[in-house]
């Protein structure tokens, strides 16, 4: 599918919804992608209000940006059961700590995560905060990444056993069914 949204059915719940936007920003069966230069990344940020419309964004904070996006497609990987890219989430760690997230506090307000940094490391703060909500009300395992090797694709479980694997049985899980069917029927010795 072309990078973008998912059916309803597999959309998770605002805010999370634009952490699952961005990770989903590259189909990456056909290559294509949102995120394919520096003004792209500033294009997509500032259409969802991450960052101002003339914030100067260059080539490492586009690089940064893609550490975030596939350190946090590895970690939803994990939420589906499957291995986890060890060097993904340390990229997204170390860029996670340039947004200096910080729990705010204002008389009067509830007390709230924010990034002290401006610009692109600012706007990873802004979708970090999302996910550390998204831990905190247990929605965050139900992020995930969908197993078919060209897919990956992001989904949010709705299934009430959290049993949800594929990001579209009819796009990927009938070709997995398709495929072990066919290892089945080859004959075991030729
Ligand atoms: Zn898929």
């Amino acid at each position: 599918m072309a990078p973008g949204i998912s059916t309803p059915a597999k959309t998770a719940p605002a805010p999370l919804e634009l952490v699952q936007r961005f990770v989903n920003s590259v189909d990456l069966e056909s290559g294509e992608d949102e995120l394919s230069g520096p003004g792209e990344l500033r294009d997509w940020l500032a259409e969802r209000d991450l960052i101002s419309p003339d914030q100067p964004v260059g080539k490492a904070d586009l690089r940064r940006a893609i550490d975030v996006r596939e350190g946090l497609r590895a970690l939803l990987m994990g939420n589906n059961g499957l291995p986890v890219d060890e060097e993904r989430v340390a990229r997204l760690d170390r860029a996670a700590a340039r947004a200096g997230v910080r729990l705010v506090f204002r008389p009067g307000a509830d007390p709230e995560l924010q990034p002290e940094a401006v610009g692109v490391d600012g706007a990873i703060g802004r979708l970090l905060t999302i996910v550390a909500g998204a831990v905190e009300q247990g929605r965050w395992q139900r992020l995930k990444a969908c197993p078919r090797e060209v897919c990956h694709w992001a989904f949010f479980d709705h299934s009430k056993n959290h049993s949800g694997r594929w990001c579209l049985m009819e796009v990927c899980g009938n070709i997995e069914k398709a495929r072990a069917f066919r290892e089945r029927k080859r004959p075991a010795h030729q």
